[in-house]
């Protein structure tokens, strides 16, 4: 460790269970608060950007937010034939509904966020991920997105995106079978789950082989892994899954994500292509599962 460093000026959380850490320069604490369901604290980094952090977990950074929000949301909308009604569970940085809204064919996107305190932080201090927002199609409900997706009309959606913290505490049920055959009967027949799966490195033989058993279980056919960098998160590599009862996901609309109509920073159809393919680990812990 650099002689110049002082444990004052850096933002570290440590990932005990692969005994490694991520530290970020920080230069002020800029919001502290305890909501109902967690600590929220917001610092402004040296070069990062804002970063929120949730019960000391890195959540989103100004610098690298990007990788996450386009990766959860334009794979599964560019897979799904022609989506109309997204709901995002979660995501109370308002990122993830923010590429949402890009796509042009959408009607409606809901925000299913159990801490309203998260979103009203992130409009203080990311702007920037709340500039949709106010997009009449957009639509916030502030509760359990469990208990929401539950009472959803069946075959009413045509994405869910769950945008999830780690599953503990409240997002421990978003994980598990009960949850997905909720997903699987608000979705309709040509309906796509996406749900953050966490890190390749870290969770392939745990946490994500466990969601294909859950969604296998709950009735899903087609299950697909998507791994993309992600700096600020727990080994810097992070994943989507997508699931459908029908639709082959290892498939998607390329003509039309190459001639989108939006700007994005990392999203194209040939990364979505390429992102398609599993490394070998994968491939082997995934198969016939
Ligand atoms: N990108 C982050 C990640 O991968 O860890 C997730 C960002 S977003 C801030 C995560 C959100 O999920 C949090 O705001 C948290 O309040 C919300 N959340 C957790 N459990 C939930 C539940 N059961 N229903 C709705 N939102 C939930």
């Amino acid at each position: 460790m650099s002689d110049s460093f002082n444990p004052d000026q850096w933002f570290t959380e440590v990932w005990a269970g692969d005994g490694s850490s991520f530290s970020l320069a920080i230069e002020e604490l800029l919001h502290s608060e305890q909501s109902e369901f967690q600590k929220i604290e917001v610092y402004r980094t040296s070069h990062w950007g804002n970063l929120m952090v949730l019960d000391g977990c890195y959540m989103v950074s100004d610098r690298d937010n990007f990788l996450y929000h386009e990766m959860m949301t334009h794979p599964a909308l560019f897979t799904h034939a022609a989506p109309k009604k997204v709901v995002v569970v979660g995501g109370g940085d308002c990122g993830t509904l923010r590429e949402v809204l890009k796509h042009p064919d959408v009607e409606e996107a809901w925000q299913v966020e159990i801490d309203e305190r998260v979103t009203r932080v992130s409009e203080q201090f990311f702007p920037a991920l709340c500039d949709k927002n106010n997009d009449p199609r957009a639509h916030f409900f502030f509760g359990d997105g469990i208990d929401w997706i539950e009472k959803a009309e069946p075959s009413s959606i045509d994405v869910i995106i769950v945008d999830s913290t780690d599953p503990v505490g409240p997002a421990a049920g978003l994980f598990n079978r009960k949850f997905f055959a909720s997903c699987l009967r608000a979705l309709g027949d040509d309906g796509i789950l996406v749900q953050q799966s966490e890190s390749p490195l870290y969770h392939t033989h745990s946490i994500i082989k466990e969601m294909y058993s859950e969604m296998r279980a709950a009735g899903f056919e087609n299950m697909h892994t998507l791994p993309f960098p992600q700096p600020i998160y727990p080994s810097g590599w992070w994943s989507c899954t997508m699931a459908s009862k029908s639709v082959k996901v290892r498939e998607f609309r390329f003509d039309d994500a190459k001639q989108k109509a939006f700007a994005t920073h990392y999203y194209n159809a040939e990364l979505h292509q390429g992102a398609l393919a599993l490394p070998e680990f994968m491939k082997k812990a995934l198969a016939n599962l």
